[in-house]
């Protein structure tokens, strides 16, 4: 026998979880079926390449059995089992990714967030000390000759030593606890089976129940007979009238960790061109078990052919940026003996991806449609994730825009874009059909991308909007930026940003057209001025604009050029972006700039002048977020005019 310590981390989980204000004990039995689960999905994925791997013992099952004398509970599979190091290295070490960070969040959480948390995380065999005082891991691997025994009482330290047995098996014996004596009843066991564990796909095995009375039993000892406990079939595999909202509801929360009800549920049986089964779960809300934003996540749903587990992610079912959708896809299309590389660009995964691709867009419409406060929830946990389609989908634009939600200004609540084309008013435009001019009613979505809310409400080129009361969607995200150069068009109208156009709410009467050109005119000189005063490679063009509301200034960017945004995420990304030319638009009904051009008329020279031009020219730079390049010139000009109101 050889003796082992635990490491530090493994103590700190064991510490915790035993001392732990925690008292939804009973999930210890949901933990160690599903490593048996996992050992048997080893075991068949092993015999695919290996054929003499399984021998007779072919017959996957997990039992469970309890002995009150011995106060003992046994679970055992006959899975792939471990060799001498595995015993050590699995067990032992806390090797699982974000293992650590749970600890710390365990042991800062209070005590009813302390519940939540370990209900959502898989704390794995070590949850077995929170009912056992010791527990043994008997286990012959078939890579492995010989079998060894695991025992520990986690307070000291753990020990290995050698055993006889033959066959592969894996075979975990905890001494129960007084605490958690009542664990011991047959009943107790197969309730919480049917409760964490129903659907587990292998048979879970427990002692069939004995009628007879305690003294028949006495006397006439006798070796009972075994009987599943779990779910014969498979969810999935089961036609899906005999299927009811319980089930699946359970199914899912069995299954995915979460203890919310799903959003939906597709269950779906394909035979036309691929043929396949599938059951896949969108989340309601946050799940903290998924995180979504790790670039190493696995996702997808697990992929079964012909009843053998094949991966527990497939990657190749569903899109990116469907990722927080799990869980079956079942095929026997396949052949069982596929390897990892050939599930790469493989033609039938890609056919099936494309319909269920497909399936979840249809669902996330008619969720939005029929319960649109769920779907808001949804989204606001979810958008952002979906709108990465951008990057991947070309064919599905359309339907997949559709079923996004935006801000929009004047409501605090989301609208999808087909709600805003209902409230959109219609504008005649000219067209040429057939080389014949023609009247055609066209809507426009207008929208504005920054940084907030406020900074879209503060924008210049909103002002007009406000005032005639035009929608203007408000894009805040920094996926937006992306999403508005990708996608220009939805249902025939135009996808416009307020700040990279000249948007004409209303056509000016012939009157106030003289005016403007007017007063073009009459400020050219000054224009050219100012053009040659803050001369700069990325300014095309000064112009005039009596649309600015309050701002002295805006920048514009010409119509197919970059939005700044989008300019900043690329460069921060380190892409090479041309530079961006910007249009320095001046608002003609302000009144600093009528100051202006008398100070120009007066002094074409005026250092005042020079100064208030640079000075409104950075501010102009400061109101797009970007850098200063002189920042001290900016300064010293505000500390003068500071002291020159003051004096
Ligand atoms: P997890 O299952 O999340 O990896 P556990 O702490 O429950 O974490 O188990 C650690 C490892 O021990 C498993 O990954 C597996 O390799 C091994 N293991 C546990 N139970 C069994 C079993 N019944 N048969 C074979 N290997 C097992």
């Amino acid at each position: 026998m050889s003796k082992h310590n635990f490491e530090a981390e493994t103590w700190r989980i064991l510490e915790l979880l035993t001392h732990s204000i925690y008292s939804n004990k009973e999930i210890f039995l949901r933990e160690l079926i599903s490593n048996c689960a996992d050992a048997i999905d080893k075991a068949r994925l092993k015999s695919l390449t290996d054929t003499t791997f399984l021998w007779d013992d072919n017959e996957f099952k997990i039992t469970v059995e309890s002995n009150k004398e011995n106060k003992t509970i046994t679970i055992t599979d006959n899975g792939i089992g471990m060799t001498w190091e595995e015993l050590i290295s699995h067990l032992w070490t806390i090797a699982k990714s974000g293992t650590k960070e749970f600890i710390d969040k365990l042991a800062k959480a209070k005590e009813d967030s302390a519940h939540n948390l370990i209900g959502q995380f898989w704390v794995g065999f070590y949850s077995s000390f929170m009912v056992a005082d010791s527990v043994d891991v008997e286990s012959k691997s078939a890579l492995d000759k010989k079998a060894h025994r695991w025992t520990s009482d986690w307070k000291s330290n753990y020990d290995i030593e050698e055993i006889e047995k033959e066959t592969r098996w894996t075979k975990i014996i905890l001494h129960i606890n007084e605490a958690n004596i009542s664990l011991l009843e047959d009943w107790k066991l197969k309730e919480l089976i049917k409760k964490y564990s129903n659907y587990v796909p292998v048979p879970i095995m427990m002692r069939a129940y004995d009628s007879r009375t305690d003294e028949e039993k006495a006397k006439e000892p006798k070796i009972m007979d075994f009987e599943q406990v779990n779910e014969t079939k498979p969810i999935w595999k089961k036609d899906k009238k005999d299927i009811s909202e319980k089930e699946y509801k359970d199914f899912y929360q069995s299954v995915s960790n979460d203890w919310n009800e799903p959003l939906f549920t597709i269950h779906n049986n394909a035979e036309w061109m691929v043929s396949y089964k599938s059951i896949l779960f969108a989340p309601s809300d946050l799940n903290m078990y998924q995180n979504l934003s790790d670039p190493n996540l696995e996702y997808g749903p697990k992929l079964y052919v012909q009843n053998v587990l094949i991966l527990d992610h497939a990657k190749g079912l569903l899109p990116i940026w469907l990722r927080f959708i799990s869980w079956v896809v079942e095929t026997s299309d396949l052949p069982l003996n596929i390897s990892r590389e050939m599930l790469q660009d493989n033609s039938v995964l890609e056919k099936i991806k494309k319909a269920l691709t497909k399936k979840v867009i249809n669902e996330l419409w008619k969720t939005l449609k029929d319960n649109r406060e769920k779907y808001t929830k949804f989204w606001a946990n979810y958008g952002k994730i979906v709108k990465e389609w951008i990057h991947y989908e070309y064919d599905l634009k359309e339907e997949i825009s559709g079923v996004s939600l935006f801000k929009w200004i004047n409501n605090s609540s989301l609208i999808s874009l087909d709600e805003y084309l209902e409230k959109a008013t219609s504008k005649k435009i000219e067209v040429e059909i057939d080389w014949k001019k023609e009247e055609k009613d066209e809507k426009t979505i207008y929208y504005i991308i920054a940084k907030t809310d406020s900074e879209a409400m503060a924008s210049p080129y909103m002002a007009q909007f406000k005032e005639k009361n035009v929608d203007v969607l408000v894009l805040t995200d920094p996926i937006d930026s992306f999403l508005v150069s990708g996608f220009t068009e939805y249902k025939g109208s135009k996808l416009v940003s307020i700040t990279n156009n000249d948007i004409e709410l209303e056509k000016k009467t012939e009157e106030e057209v003289k005016k403007m050109d007017e007063k073009k005119a009459d400020f050219k000189s000054l224009l050219d001025l100012v053009k040659s005063t803050i001369w700069d490679e990325k300014i095309e063009n000064v112009v005039l604009n009596e649309k600015l509301w309050d701002a002295i200034w805006a920048l514009k960017t010409p119509k197919n050029g970059i939005d700044p945004q989008l300019e900043k995420m690329m460069k921060a990304m380190w892409q090479q972006v041309p530079v961006q030319k910007r249009v320095l638009e001046l608002n003609s009904n302000n009144q600093l700039i009528d100051l202006m051009k008398k100070e120009f008329e007066a002094d074409i020279k005026s250092t005042k002048l020079n100064d208030a031009i640079k000075y409104a020219y950075y501010q102009a730079i400061l109101l797009e977020w970007w850098e200063l390049e002189n920042i001290w010139e900016f300064v010293s000009l505000t500390n003068k005019f500071a002291s020159n109101y003051l004096k």
